[in-house]
């Protein structure tokens, strides 16, 4: 069955050879379709772009929170014209990130509440991107509550992830899901119910086992599902079938054949 991948980054430097390539294959393939995210003004443009090439590939536009550094001052009213295109199905990605030494933890906090406000605005969904700041992320949600949202990539804890359902989070897994030392990730997944949960690639990274340390491309999302569906005891076909109605209903997809 094909598959949707709800997160991806085509926009990267490790396509550049070969990006539509690979676009074409795939998309022919064992892909249905592709949600390109963005990170800053520029790769919005690319994602757009990619957008209308491709009948069955949508995208998200947002700031990053390891993008704001060269951040424009109007950034909201440029992100509210490039999500007037219908291909533009959600705000993303954005969220928190103190990882790296060095962030700026206010600026980060207000330029991710800021696009949750206009999603809001503009009734589209949110894409959250959340590492080491899992509390400052739950004080800003309870603040400010997007209408609808999904926290990608996840691999906190059960106990999080039934605060964010309480919310009303979906929350999104990418391969990490089949790594051997992803236990938190599993436990996780156990608990949330199927029809909150999205898959994804975080394409080119991520790549599920046992292409694990590869480049990662959609097509290599059928190993996540195969994890998923022995995570949940459900045959694999089932588990695809959940997860791409969940990824047309968050996103509001209008799939063609
Ligand atoms: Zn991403």
């Amino acid at each position: 069955m094909k598959i949707i991948d709800t997160h991806a980054h085509y926009d990267d430097r490790w396509f550049d050879e070969d990006r539509y390539e690979v676009l074409d294959r795939i998309l022919s393939d064992n892909v249905l379709a592709i949600i390109n995210m963005s990170v800053d003004i520029p790769t919005c443009e690319f994602s757009l772009s990619l957008t209308e090439r491709y009948k069955n590939v949508f995208c998200a536009v947002g700031i990053h929170p390891e993008n704001i550094a060269d951040t424009p001052d109007n950034y909201i009213d440029i992100l509210r014209t490039l999500a007037k295109n219908k291909k533009a199905v959600a705000i993303g990605e954005i969220g928190l990130d103190y990882h790296y030494d060095g962030y700026d933890a206010e600026r980060q906090q207000e330029i991710f509440e800021n696009q949750i406000k206009l999603a809001n605005e503009l009734s589209l969904p949110v894409v959250i991107h959340c590492r080491d700041a899992t509390e400052d992320m739950m004080k800003i949600l309870h603040r400010t509550t997007p209408e609808k949202f999904v926290v990608h990539c996840y691999s906190g804890s059960p106990e999080t992830a039934k605060e964010l359902l309480k919310l009303g989070a979906y929350i999104s897994f990418t391969g990490v899901l089949t790594f051997k030392n992803a236990k938190k990730a599993v436990h996780s997944c156990e608990i949330i119910p199927s029809d909150r949960i999205m898959l994804e690639t975080d394409s080119p990274y991520m790549a599920p086992v046992p292409f694990r340390g590869s480049r990662c491309d959609s097509s290599m999302m059928h190993k996540t599902a195969e994890k998923l569906a022995e995570i949940k005891g459900i045959p694999t076909e089932e588990a695809i079938k959940i997860c791409n109605e969940n990824a047309v209903r968050f996103f509001g997809l209008d799939i063609k054949s």
